[in-house]
């Protein structure tokens, strides 16, 4: 819990999220920090590092905006869904849930799954909903890098488009937030609109300017080291040398994709390129109980389904949230932008119930394990346990395998086989494990 302490102790408390898995990279201490903190090594480990004295209130502000230690689902909700209709744990609440994509097949196949988030911003902008919106791209000074910026037009808008499976920090442009003059929509990973509802929790100005907040769903992200590794297997020793990068390029669900300056292109299946996850993994994603996004107007993740996935094209899983969300649903609609099919909530539970299974019993094995090992942990207010045992093997098997492949020695040996090979052996070995896990996972999933 956060109130009460001292700032010395807030302060202390502040070094001790950056400096381990806690710290899941949103950028709000960066964007409050007025320059006082940085981040460092954004190739490789990618952390916030305190560079100038930070005054009591940065320390004030900074502690409470951060999403790494402490955000109490129960009482968040309470705070920003009174009204809301429905809730499960596992989906957050919701108005309604469904399976959608954008009408336009442009801005369907440009997208991560079915253009929703990408088409929401454009409905937006053009009805003068909002200004402009904080999105992420890929740097066009430094191509291997995202970066969040508010873009104002359509085209920005759709440059913005598709997920970035790297580490981002979006609300270190909390200071350009706050001087835009205009109405903004916002789009950020679970942590990082975790924060963004703390600091309109105290009426922070950085925030005042958010009507929209949406977001994708959030299994985990990769350090780049993960892209340095894929290069070093086609020779490739410099990563500077990259013109383009994208992680899902192409029709749904997309290839990992790598320009380089010699016109050399790298490609790989989107499934193929997940062998780079046990090995590549940021930590804190493996801690994050929030898959779907619960704290945004709208959330969207993949439609991961047999009947859609063998359509291709690219198909979305929907939820609104409040009635916000759900009244630009119905607009976008009945406008005819978007394409929408509402389905139950035991439906999307089992299309996701993978990923469930990881954040919402998975990531709370792991806390209570860090904490048997007296580590921190984050306090999100509510605990799920009480799973079967063979759920806690599994997890127990997982978090070691997790521990052996994020080592130096095993990264080195995955290098040197090709990523097509290991690609195709990882998705092999990723459905059989799924298959043999299948009733472990889905004991008392509902
Ligand atoms: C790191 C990550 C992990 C994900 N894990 C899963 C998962 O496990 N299961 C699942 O079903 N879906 C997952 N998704 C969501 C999925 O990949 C799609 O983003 C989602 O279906 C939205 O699709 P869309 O076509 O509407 O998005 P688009 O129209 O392509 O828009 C995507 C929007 O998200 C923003 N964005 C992209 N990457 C980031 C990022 N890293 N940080 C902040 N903003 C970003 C873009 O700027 C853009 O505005 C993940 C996404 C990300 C970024």
């Amino acid at each position: 819990m956060e109130s009460g302490n001292s700032i010395s102790a807030k302060s202390k408390e502040l070094q001790q999220i950056m400096n381990s898995h806690l710290c899941n990279r949103c950028g709000s201490c960066v964007g409050l920090s007025e320059g006082a903190i940085e981040f460092i090594d954004r190739e490789g480990k990618y952390y916030p590092k305190i560079v100038k004295a930070l005054h009591d209130e940065q320390v004030e502000k900074i502690y409470h905006a951060c999403s790494g230690k402490y955000f109490d689902f129960p009482r968040y909700r309470e705070l920003f869904y009174p009204d809301t209709t429905n809730f499960h744990t596992y989906t957050g609440p919701y108005e309604k849930i469904g399976i959608g994509h954008a009408v336009d097949p442009d801005l369907r196949i440009n997208a991560a799954s079915g253009g929703i988030i990408t088409t929401s911003l454009i409905y937006l902008l053009k009805t003068g909903k909002i200004d402009g919106a904080v999105t992420t791209r890929m740097n066009p000074k430094v191509p291997w890098q995202a970066e969040a910026f508010i873009a104002t037009t359509r085209e920005e808008i759709i440059e913005s488009a598709q997920s970035k499976y790297c580490i981002t920090s979006v609300n270190e442009i909390l200071p350009q937030m706050e001087a835009f003059k205009g109405k903004l929509a916002y789009v950020g990973i679970p942590p990082q609109v975790q924060s963004i509802r703390k600091l309109q929790e105290v009426n922070d100005p950085s925030v005042k300017n958010i009507e929209y907040i949406f977001g994708p769903f959030y299994g985990n992200t990769l350090h780049f080291t993960s892209v340095k590794a894929l290069l070093r297997s086609y020779k490739v020793k410099d990563f500077t040398q990259i013109t383009k990068l994208y992680f899902r390029h192409g029709e749904w669900p997309g290839n990992m994709r790598v320009e380089l300056k010699s016109d050399k292109v790298i490609e790989l299946k989107k499934f193929h390129a997940n062998y780079l996850i046990p090995f590549y993994i940021l930590k804190n994603s493996l801690f994050c109980t929030d898959l779907a996004n619960e704290f945004t107007d709208l959330s969207v993740g993949d439609a991961w389904a047999p009947v859609y996935e063998e359509r291709g094209k690219g198909f979305s899983l929907i939820l609104t949230r409040n009635n916000k969300g759900q009244n630009l649903l119905n607009e976008m609609i009945n406008a005819g932008w978007l394409n929408f099919e509402e389905i139950t909530e035991n439906e999307a539970i089992s299309m996701h119930s993978h990923g469930y299974d990881l954040k919402k019993r998975g990531a709370f094995i792991r806390i209570r394990l860090r904490k048997l090992f007296g580590k921190p942990v984050p306090d999100y207010g509510y605990e799920l346990k009480d799973f079967p045992l063979s759920r806690y093997l599994m997890e127990y098997i997982i978090s070691f395998m997790f521990l052996v492949l994020g080592t130096w020695p095993a990264r080195r040996f995955i290098g040197l086989f090709s990523p097509e090979f290991v690609g195709k052996f990882f998705e092999k070995a990723r459905t059989l494990w799924k298959k043999s896990s299948y009733k472990i996972k889905r004991a008392d999933l509902h």
